[in-house]
């Protein structure tokens, strides 16, 4: 890809009102453009990472054995009166049809889910049964977070999990947290599992969070029980089990995972045919990814102060390739030539570059935009490198240079 084509290109400052790094960088290196509070488009860069957070995710989930589908974001709210969630949920998206009746914006998906598999499922013979998706989803906040951290509209993986007894779902959940810890350490990020309260029908949930000062949730750790707490299960600095904790860490929630049991399947009558010939309610697991989300935490944990640092998995491109004209044109041509070739040598072997051609700018606002664009390797042809027929290459993780034989 040539720099000098892509859309659009990195500004020369930050915006003024970024409150975070995830806001700031990614604003300003045109990964994202913000449309209003907690709404963003995301632009080429934006979105060559997203969708590689999103394929880790997809490996891990088809992993586990779930299949991929895509629901509607428009929902009936009939689904939603049945779950008493039509008035229940506090920041469902309502909206009125011009042919009458009204629907939900989808902030979350059982409301369709769980009919659309009572539609196919009869016997115990077709369960267990896994569905995932990768969708927008939608909730009205009164507050949201600069950056793509909390938003009106983000991405979402949300699995679902369906199953004959309570111990087939207790062995998938476990199965899932353990895929979840796996999905976060390839996206560059030590993700800590988080007990968390359960709702209506379990005592507990878990999150995974991300441990950062620019976190808006607290965590505590207890030091006897060897489990992290969120702030909803801690009272007067004591744990559930009544251990003294030490003072919580700010992080950022990035997943959670929820045994629903029969919570959906009572609502909407979801029944199988047991192996005894009895009929019996489904049991259910559900479970979520921020993808959008996850991407702002990347950059939360992943920056210094010139930019974005990209972890391996998820980079834009795989080099950044910059060519250093100088002003002799003979040089110029040269510079190009050698650039082009090696570009097309890279891309033929299937590593993805994108490559500053621009005529226009300095070395120095060159080298700008490559940490400020974050992506770990950094390959420089001027004439320096060409006087030994080399390339310099450097990485930006380690900040070491080296340089290579053409
Ligand atoms: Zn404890």
């Amino acid at each position: 890809m040539l720099y000098s084509q892509l859309f659009p290109k990195a500004k020369k400052t930050a915006p003024k009102d970024a409150e975070s790094a995830n806001a700031k960088y990614l604003v300003q290196g045109g990964f994202v453009h913000q449309e209003m509070a907690g709404v963003y488009s995301w632009l080429p860069l934006g979105l060559r990472v997203l969708t590689k957070v999103e394929n880790i995710i997809r490996e891990e989930m088809n992993a586990l054995g779930a299949q991929e589908l895509l629901m509607p974001a428009l929902q009936p709210k009939e689904n939603w009166q049945t779950t008493k969630r039509w008035e229940g949920f506090e920041v469902l998206f309502k909206l009125k049809s011009k042919i009458g009746g009204e629907a939900a914006l989808g902030p979350t998906h059982e409301e369709i889910i769980t009919p659309l598999v009572g539609a196919y499922i009869n016997s115990y013979n077709d369960l267990p049964l896994a569905l995932y998706q990768i969708q927008n989803k939608y909730r009205d906040e009164l507050r949201v977070k600069a950056g793509v951290l909390r938003g009106r509209e983000f991405g979402m993986k949300d699995l679902y999990s369906f199953h004959k007894d309570e111990k087939d779902l207790e062995d998938y959940y476990e199965r899932v947290a353990k895929s979840y810890l796996k999905i976060f350490k390839r996206c560059g990020l030590d993700a800590v599992r988080v007990r968390a309260t359960g709702g209506a029908f379990s005592k507990f949930s878990d999150e995974f969070q991300v441990i950062t000062p620019s976190g808006e949730d607290t965590i505590y750790y207890c030091d006897k029980c060897k489990i992290h707490y969120n702030s909803e299960l801690v009272k007067d600095g004591k744990c559930t089990e009544g251990h003294k904790l030490e003072k919580g860490e700010k992080a950022v929630e990035v997943g959670n995972i929820f045994k629903l049991k029969t919570k959906f399947s009572d609502a909407f009558d979801l029944k199988f045919l047991d192996k005894d010939g009895k009929e019996k309610r489904v049991i259910m697991g559900c479970y979520g990814i921020g993808t959008t989300r996850l991407v702002g935490t990347i950059v939360e944990i992943n920056h210094d102060d010139k930019g974005i640092i990209w972890p391996e998995e998820v980079v834009p491109y795989n080099m950044h390739l910059l060519a250093l004209f100088g002003k002799d044109e003979k040089m110029v041509k040269k510079i190009s030539t050698a650039c082009l070739s090696f570009l097309r040598k890279q891309e033929s072997g299937g590593v993805e570059v994108l490559f500053d051609d621009r005529t226009d700018v300095s070395a120095g606002e060159k080298f700008a935009v490559a940490d400020l664009l974050g992506i770990s390797e950094r390959i420089v042809i001027s004439e320096k490198t060409l006087a030994n027929n080399s390339i310099e290459i450097k990485n930006r993780q380690t900040g070491k240079t080296k340089m290579e034989k053409l």
